[in-house]
């Protein structure tokens, strides 16, 4: 029997195959419970339910205005929920309390209301002036169908929220599937659905290994649209498996953004700005600024304040609201860390902060899951640490000459998801800015992500857009309707292209 369940067709159910697997708090190593273990068949089952209930359910044919009612509900009901939903997060994850808080559980109340907003728009769209007169042409925007969701282990509930509310809102049924390291919270959601009355098969959510329940959500012919968030090297298997029925997919991939700092910059904001981009839940964030790129006049000075500063921070039990930084998410996520450190030091030497566990952790927490900030100082662009998505607190800092050649580092990597720009000049970060080659670039500030507004990578950082009205469309189909109120045959001379005799 599993503490938390697969939540298919409206009712929480175990495995088919009665398989379980455990999930652990990463700050104390401790069991929190088990997990049902979806496979192929549940994915299925999960998949039928949505089918059926786009296909004959009341979801899809209800007004945009009744739907956005249960999904403001959804948001309302989270908020009641909010303080068990933030210490679940939390204890998962290992993110930090204050960020359960602030930004994951707020976030998705955001999204949920923010996509009901959209819901209730207009789903028909005039079209201006006519190509063919006196025709008129309109477009309809219309849900695909079965939409199926891939999150990562980092952001569940946000992600959770990212993917259901753009598709229920817009009159898709949908199929989940959190990350196994951190499922509870997206299961969790189960009941939120049934309390909003949310009719059975419009949301679904499943936890279970990738390679065959997330495998099964991406290449299934009942999926009309799959959204993956995580890995660029999941992210183009899944590209590969929706093509052979050409399903809609959008792609949230990884990252290595550029945080640029201009010699007018006050150093003091954006000396902490590049820590808040950078270290905020351990690194472990897709558009994190991992790569600080500093006008060389002001190298020296920038350094000393990144290292001072990141020494202070306060590392802990997540749940204490004290608590700057808590656990990775797994004892094998400070291993990758701990083996790109180790090539650090071959490539630029050592860090000139952080680059072990740290000492002295509160008794019960599991050292093996912590990392200590860490910031390499010197780094060329074309290193290895410098190229590769590290997703761990490990800060690079690179000098730069002019604006130029700023741009021009940032732009030297495959991806393009974030990134930063410091300046007291607006015009000429916006210059800047406007060089990178990047979906979202915050001009002083970081990490601000808000789902009225969109986001998306650039390069190998992504397909598509997420949040904001882009991210509501790409949940809709667009439908294209052409009226010629001629009913005569004087309105159809262009039939002639083809013979006169019509
Ligand atoms: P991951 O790619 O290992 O896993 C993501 C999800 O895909 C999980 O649910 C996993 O079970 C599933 N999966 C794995 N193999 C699969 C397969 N073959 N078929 C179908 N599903 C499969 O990523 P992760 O380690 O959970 O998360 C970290 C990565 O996510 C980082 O690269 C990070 O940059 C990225 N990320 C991107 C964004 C964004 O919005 N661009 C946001 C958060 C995280």
């Amino acid at each position: 029997m599993s503490d938390y369940k697969l939540f298919i067709n409206g009712e929480y159910t175990e495995a088919a195959s009665g398989e379980t697997f455990p999930t652990t708090n990463p700050a104390t190593g401790a069991k929190i419970g088990d997990v049902a273990k979806a496979g192929k068949e549940d994915a299925v089952k999960a998949m039928e339910a949505a089918r059926k209930a786009f296909d004959e359910g009341p979801w899809p044919k209800m007004s945009g205005k009744e739907r956005a009612e249960k999904v403001r509900r959804i948001a309302e009901l989270i908020g009641q929920k909010s303080a068990q939903f933030a210490e679940m997060e939390s204890k998962d994850s290992g993110g930090t309390m204050r960020k359960a808080q602030l930004a994951d559980v707020n976030g998705a109340i955001e999204a949920y209301n923010w996509y009901a907003t959209c819901a209730e728009g207009e789903d028909t769209e005039a079209l201006p002036g006519s190509p063919f007169p006196p025709s008129e042409n309109y477009i309809r925007y219309e849900p695909y169908g079965v939409t199926t969701g891939i999150i990562p282990f980092n952001f569940p509930f946000i992600m959770a929220a990212w993917k259901i509310a753009p598709s229920i809102a817009a009159g898709n049924t949908c199929v989940i599937k959190p990350a196994s390291l951190t499922s509870i919270t997206a299961l969790m959601l189960g009941e939120v659905m049934q309390e909003a009355e949310i009719p059975p098969g419009v949301v679904n959510i499943i936890a279970g290994p990738g390679a065959t329940a997330g495998e099964e959500l991406a290449v299934n012919p009942m999926v009309d649209k799959t959204a993956f968030t995580g890995s660029t090297e999941v992210g183009k298997r899944i590209m590969q498996l929706a093509s052979g029925t050409v399903k809609a997919v959008t792609l949230e991939l990884g990252g290595k953004s550029a945080n640029i700092v201009l010699p007018d910059a006050d150093l003091d904001v954006a000396a902490a700005g590049v820590l808040f981009g950078t270290f905020m839940h351990n690194g472990q964030v897709c558009e994190s600024g991992t790569r600080a790129l500093v006008h060389r006049s002001v190298y020296d000075e920038f350094i000393g304040m990144l290292a001072e500063r990141a020494n202070k921070m306060v590392i802990g039990d997540p749940l204490d609201f004290a608590t700057d930084l808590g656990p990775l998410v797994s004892r094998s996520q400070v291993e990758t860390v701990e083996r790109y450190v180790a090539l650090g030091r071959e490539e630029v030497g050592e860090p000139i902060c952080g680059g072990s566990k740290p000492d002295n952790l509160a008794e019960g927490l599991d050292r093996d899951a912590f990392y200590l900030p860490t910031i390499f100082a010197g780094v060329p662009n074309s290193a290895k640490i410098a190229q590769e998505e590290i997703f761990g607190p490990v800060l690079c800092v690179i000098p730069f000459d002019s604006d130029e050649e700023a741009v021009a580092i940032a732009n030297d990597s495959i991806y393009g998801l974030g990134g930063g720009v410091w300046s007291t000049d607006i015009d000429r970060a916006k210059k800047v800015a406007h060089g990178m080659q990047t979906g979202t670039v915050w001009i002083n500030d970081y990490h601000l992500l808000s789902s009225q507004r969109p986001f998306g990578g650039y390069k190998q950082s992504g397909i598509g857009r997420e949040l904001g009205i882009q991210g509501y469309n790409a949940y809709r189909q667009i439908k294209h309707v052409h009226v010629n109120p001629q009913t005569d045959r004087g309105g159809h001379m262009h039939y002639a292209m083809l013979s006169s005799a019509l």
